[in-house]
């Protein structure tokens, strides 16, 4: 393998690579799979290609980038980078498949293909859930938990493909109406590297679905677990061209997307400053329908009757689960001044319980950040936290040279003009206030510019819902939280997103209404 790019520490983060433009990376022999021994000790083939037209192909100008292992920092593989002339490949492959019978067929042949790429995915989980641990650093049950969530959601996706009907629609015996569901067409899809196979099985489920054929982009940090499930689909013969993964970096690969030409439709999950640039690109190019699914810092509120063990539960998973990497995370907590101390001194003593480390050990529930830019920027609101006034309650450093681990991190005393109270962290970071009132709590938990989720944690049903009507968010979960379900749509009010994603309402996205209106002639001629 001739290897021409020069490596230093400076070009160990992808995301440092990128700023080179990818210039100083190229393998021109780089195979196009690999042969990877997991951390759990198991060896599987890594594609390393760009997936185009169903076959996995070298990228046009052979440019690679590498992959890192975030617990490790060491080099898993590199794979194949797209660059502008090869999602050119890949939107006219995706073209030529959503005009062949792709989006003509019975859908009941689209929701079967589903079901067997989640059949496949169900007896490859382990490898699935061992690539994503090992990609993006999170616990291993954490990757468990994402692909038994993905394979739910492709069969429910399945589930919808022949049920996306129209109706006919009664304006007297004059004409007869009707109005249907019809597919976009070729949908961009650039997803982000916290989730990366879940969030593969969001955007790739119902667009498949609806009839639209679709160009992913992965995260430049996380391309491994969307290249394998490409294998797995290129397996159960889901026709050529209507699965294209382009692995490469936003400013290239996902400048691609979103202005290209002949895509109809991007789908964005990613920060809000990325969504608003892509919706500028979408609108100045083709005006491409976009749905957004952005940043959060979303409240977590416990009330003085809350059962405090379930609350301080819901606050640990709220905000260290897949360390913290979680756009709906509760990362402010509110708890009333009845149950302030009690519940501030579980939740310290329940985080500083977690175990966390190497991803692959047992037991352990926070892995690693997924790149050290997030490390750095998570080490950084420690110290503004510290600078603003705030108290740090446990947390607050990195743990071990190795690895982009971080200490789950509270701080208290937080106050509405602190960075750390408004600024979305992305990390096991909680920032903590007391409140008063009902009305004082909902007041600050609506003073955000994002509206993606919240939590109420309380016995009273009409406090529960009072709250819940009044919180700006799109989700609200009461006694839970971080509780997804395939039902039930997920979005963000306000500066959190655009559309929705999951339940029913995830296919209004993908499919555009056509109104027939047919004048009758009364009567026979
Ligand atoms: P982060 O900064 O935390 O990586 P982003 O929102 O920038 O979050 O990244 C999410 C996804 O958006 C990634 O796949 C990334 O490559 C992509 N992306 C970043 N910048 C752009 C851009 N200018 N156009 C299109 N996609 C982008």
């Amino acid at each position: 393998m001739l290897r021409l790019a020069t490596k230093t520490n400076a070009f160990k983060n992808p995301r440092t690579m990128a700023a080179f433009g990818g210039s100083l990376r190229l393998y021109s022999s780089l195979p196009l799979s690999q042969t990877i021994t997991l951390p759990s000790g198991q060896s599987y083939e890594q594609p390393t290609g760009l997936f185009i037209n169903g076959e996995f192909v070298k990228s046009l100008q052979h440019k690679t980038f590498e992959v890192i292992n975030p617990s490790t920092e060491e080099e898993i593989c590199h794979v194949y980078e797209a660059r502008k002339d090869d999602v050119d490949l890949a939107v006219d492959a995706a073209h030529k498949a959503f005009h062949s019978e792709w989006s003509q067929c019975d859908p009941a042949v689209r929701g079967k293909y589903l079901l067997d790429l989640a059949d496949l995915m169900e007896a490859n989980k382990d490898t699935l859930s061992a690539i994503e641990s090992m990609d993006n650093g999170k616990a291993l049950p954490m990757a468990q938990g994402d692909v038994g969530l993905v394979i739910n959601y492709l069969r429910y996706c399945a589930g919808w493909a022949d049920k996306l009907s129209g109706k006919l629609i009664d304006t007297g015996s004059n004409y007869f109406n009707y109005i249907k569901r019809e597919p976009i067409g070729v949908c961009g899809q650039i997803i982000p590297w916290n989730f990366p196979l879940l969030m593969w099985s969001w955007k790739i489920g119902p667009a498949l679905a609806a009839g639209n054929t679709v160009v992913l982009k992965t995260a430049e940090s996380t391309p491994l677990s969307a290249l394998y499930a490409a294998k797995l689909a290129q397996e159960v013969g889901i026709p050529k061209g209507v699965i294209n993964i382009v692995s490469g970096f936003g400013k290239i690969t996902g400048e691609a997307i979103s202005t290209h030409p002949k895509i109809k439709k991007v789908a964005f999950t990613g920060s809000t400053a990325t969504g608003k640039h892509i919706m500028k690109a979408a609108a100045d190019s083709n005006l491409k329908k976009v749905t957004l699914e952005l940043g959060g810092k979303s409240p977590n509120i416990v009330f003085n009757d809350a059962d405090v063990k379930k609350a301080v539960q819901n606050l640990i998973v709220g905000i260290f689960y897949n360390s913290g990497e979680v756009c709906c995370a509760g990362s402010r907590v509110f708890i009333q001044e009845g149950i302030y101390d009690e519940v501030l001194e579980e939740f310290k003593t329940a985080a500083e319980h977690l175990k966390v480390g190497n991803p692959f050990e047992e037991g352990v529930f926070q892995g690693a950040q997924t790149s050290q830019q997030q490390l750095t920027k998570i080490l950084g609101y420690v110290d503004a936290g510290k600078q603003e006034g705030a108290t740090l309650v446990t947390g607050g450093e990195r743990l071990g040279t190795k690895g982009y681990f971080v200490k789950p991190t509270i701080f208290s005393d937080v106050k509405p003009e602190m960075k750390i109270y408004s600024e979305e962290i992305f990390g096991p970071f909680a920032v903590v206030t007391k409140f008063k009132t009902a009305d004082e709590v909902i007041e600050l938990a609506n003073d955000s510019e994002y509206g993606l989720a919240a939590g109420i944690h309380t016995k009273s049903l009409d406090t529960a819902t009072y709250v819940a009507n009044k919180l700006e968010a799109g989700t609200v979960w009461i006694n839970t939280y971080n509780d997804f379900h395939p039902a039930m749509p997920f979005g963000g009010f306000k500066q959190s997103g655009i559309g929705r994603e999951m339940g029913e309402q995830a296919f209004e996205n993908y499919t555009q209404w056509k109104a027939v209106r047919i004048g009758i002639n009364n009567g026979p001629q």
